[in-house]
């Protein structure tokens, strides 16, 4: 339906913010309410765009962080860069009633069906984690039986975002195994100091390559970069190795 995902692209929709809940000091999630909501699969995302009264307009694009549905309402997370020109605002000002514009949902790589049936490898870096939650919460309502397994590295464990909803799902044995990485601060007692992902934490938190894993990689470019060259080392087939790049270069100090 090349016709119908082109129409998606380019036809602007009104979203009405509905709720607003802040995942971190640095990262707000708003539930959105989207005029005719076509429905999307988990790993797509929207642009956002913002026009000021004077007709100046930007553009970003933001993951779905929530599960398919068809009620007509997806949830985006947001982090905050401090210089930014979107974000800043999405994460401070925006109100519940306030209206947005947004198209999509966009992209048809990088998702994951409920139909596949291999295991799966999510790698997540810092904001990363957005698209890879809603592929995690698909594999739940969909009932998957499909081996799930997350490895997301985050600077300190005040910015994982979904911190509940992580810590339920990896209490309930085979629903996903999750591996938590820290560059900058650990949990108390951590058993391994603050370091970035490397080969050592690939082969302990994440699927071997002899069970195929499809892999699904996220976050900063150089964050994806390095993870991915990572998992080719260790052996990952590339063509299984699906990427997402939010954009900047690296990690923000
Ligand atoms: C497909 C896709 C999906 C995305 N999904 C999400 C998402 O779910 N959540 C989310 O928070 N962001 C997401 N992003 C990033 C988002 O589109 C914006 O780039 C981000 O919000 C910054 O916009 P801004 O206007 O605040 O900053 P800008 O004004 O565009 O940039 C300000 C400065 O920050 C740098 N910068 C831009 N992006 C980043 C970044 N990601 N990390 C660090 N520095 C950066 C720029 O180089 C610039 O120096 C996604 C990007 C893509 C391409």
């Amino acid at each position: 339906m090349a016709g119908t995902a082109v129409l998606e692209r380019v036809t602007w929709r009104v979203a009405k913010v509905v709720a607003v809940h802040d995942e971190t000091a640095t990262a707000r999630t708003l539930a959105l309410a989207v005029r005719d909501w076509p429905g999307q699969v988990a790993g797509q995302h929207v642009d956002v765009r913002l026009t000021a009264p004077d007709g100046y307009s930007a553009v970003r694009s933001y993951s779905i962080a929530s599960a398919p549905n068809s009620d007509g309402y997806i949830e985006i997370t947001v982090e905050r860069l401090p210089n930014g020109e979107v974000s800043p605002y999405l994460t401070q000002e925006v109100m519940i009633g306030d209206e947005l514009e947004l198209r999509g949902p966009i992209g048809g790589w990088f998702v994951w069906r409920n139909d596949q049936m291999e295991p799966i490898q999510l790698v997540a870096g810092g904001s990363g984690i957005v698209p890879l939650m809603a592929m995690i919460r698909s594999h739940r309502s969909a009932g998957s039986s499909a081996p799930f397994r997350l490895l997301y590295s985050v600077r300190e464990p005040e910015t994982v975002f979904y911190r509940d909803e992580l810590r339920a799902l990896s209490n309930q044995g085979d629903a996903a195994v999750i591996t938590f990485a820290y560059t900058r601060v650990t949990p108390k007692d951590w058993p391994r100091a603050p370091s970035r992902i490397d080969a050592e934490l690939i082969a302990s938190g994440t699927w071997p390559p002899a069970l195929r894993p499809t892999s699904y990689v996220c976050g900063p470019t150089l964050f994806v970069e390095n993870a991915t060259d990572l998992l080719i080392a260790a052996g990952h087939d590339r063509e299984k190795i699906r990427t997402e790049r939010f954009g900047a270069t690296g990690e923000r100090k």
